[in-house]
């Protein structure tokens, strides 16, 4: 069957659903027929985002912890308190995000949630199309979040960040509530940069998660065995129940991701929203959203012209990339010095590309000089032969 529309938002997940929430509570949609194509029916909780943020944000109702004293573990044991500016860490679990979400939207008479295998998307004149394996939909405009690994250019990186992380009940709270174990390296670095996230979420309860930047991602036994090894060896916990756990993979990779192809935008990791240097999307996703909406009340269409994450940062995370790939200072050692010699704070706005060159070049400056150099110089290098 053929079936038309104004708009289809192809991909039901972050992205899809934070760009629909906020059209429709901005009244920009209203009217407007509306299909969101996913998979999956978003009842079960895939996965938490966290994020580090100094002001209101969006979903700010929906923030389950949040964390205001930031830890740093060295690989060599070295503990250091960071200082956070005003920052927070934050968590939202994906089904309360889905749940608060999705019970406005499905009030909505002129969206209708179709959950569907999309099998292609594509893009002519002033027109696009989704097709499944039941019907065709033709629309003006339409969002699409689903990834796919893109074809790599030459020089590319594609790093994979791999995590499993596992929410367990304890005796305590180690650490403290308040504290939030951001980058604990006391693992072996022999697999890539490897690294725990350690929450508490409850008086007796944490996250951990095991951590990876590297090119493979594990066998599933050994991200269980080195999450045993660190609660019984660094965290010196013997008795614990398994209350939940999750595992995933966000591409980490300074491939230039198109955002507009004709009347189709890329939205989320699809449109390059992940941050190739540290895997968070978050709050990147929720400002191209913002880009997005502003458009549309502004201009009348979706095509906003500058990217949040822009030249500058693309070549500090195709820098960073660069160096990992290299070996030579590793990454264990490299996020030792940031953290070590720089202000935390400096560090959030410039990951959130919200600093100026000069903030820039003091973080730059607590790196290693050389291999920071060569690595920056191939960045620019390989840009300039992708323009020509
Ligand atoms: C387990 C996990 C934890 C993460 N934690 C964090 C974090 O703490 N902080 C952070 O900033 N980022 C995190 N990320 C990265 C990123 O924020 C999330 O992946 C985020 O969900 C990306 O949003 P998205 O809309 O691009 O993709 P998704 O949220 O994955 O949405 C894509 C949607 O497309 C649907 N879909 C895919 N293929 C098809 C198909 N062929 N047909 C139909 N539907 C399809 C999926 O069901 C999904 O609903 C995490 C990622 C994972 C996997």
């Amino acid at each position: 069957m053929y079936i038309k529309c104004d708009i289809l938002i192809c991909g039901g997940g972050l992205a899809g659903l934070s760009l629909l929430y906020r059209a429709m509570k901005l009244g920009i949609w209203e009217g407007q027929q509306i299909i969101v194509v996913d998979r999956s029916d978003k009842g079960s909780n895939d996965r938490t985002w966290s994020f580090w943020k100094k002001e209101y944000s969006c979903f700010e109702e929906l923030i389950r912890h949040r964390w205001d004293q930031l830890v740093f573990f060295s690989n060599d044991g070295n503990r250091l308190q960071l200082n956070s500016g005003g920052y927070t860490y934050n968590s939202i679990k994906s089904i309360d995000f889905y749940h608060a979400v999705l019970s406005y939207l499905r009030a909505c008479t002129n969206i209708t949630f179709v959950q569907a295998d999309v099998l292609s998307v594509s893009s002519a004149e002033d027109s696009c199309t989704l097709i499944t394996p039941e019907h065709t939909y033709v629309s003006r405009y339409l969002f699409n979040s689903i990834y796919h690994q893109p074809e790599l250019q030459a020089k590319e990186q594609y790093f994979l960040q791999h995590f499993k992380g596992i929410r367990i009940k304890t005796g305590s709270a180690v650490p403290p509530l308040s504290e939030a174990w951001l980058m604990d390296f006391r693992t072996e670095q022999k697999n890539g940069t490897t690294f725990f996230y350690t929450l508490p979420v409850a008086n007796d309860e944490l996250f951990i998660e095991y951590t990876l930047f590297s090119k493979s991602v594990l066998p599933m036994e050994m991200y269980d065995q080195q999450i045993k090894k660190y609660i019984l060896e660094v965290l010196h916990i013997g008795q614990y129940e398994v209350l939940e756990d999750e595992y995933g993979v966000i591409p980490m990779t300074d491939h230039l991701f198109k955002r507009f192809e004709g009347n189709i935008v890329h939205i989320g990791t699809a449109g390059g929203d992940t941050r190739a240097s540290t895997g968070y999307t978050f709050t990147n996703t929720q400002k191209t959203v913002g880009r997005i909406l502003d458009s549309l009340q502004s201009a009348g269409h979706p095509f906003f012209k500058e990217e949040n994450t822009g030249l500058k940062q693309q070549l500090y995370d195709a820098t960073l990339l660069n160096v990992l790939a290299e070996g030579e200072y590793q990454g264990h050692q490299l996020f030792g010095d940031l953290f070590k010699k720089a202000p935390a704070y400096r560090i959030f706005a410039f990951l959130d590309s919200e600093s100026s060159v000069l903030q820039d070049f003091f973080i730059m400056r607590s790196l290693r000089t050389m291999p920071f150099l060569k690595a920056f110089a191939g960045a620019v290098l390989n840009r300039l032969s992708r323009s020509n």
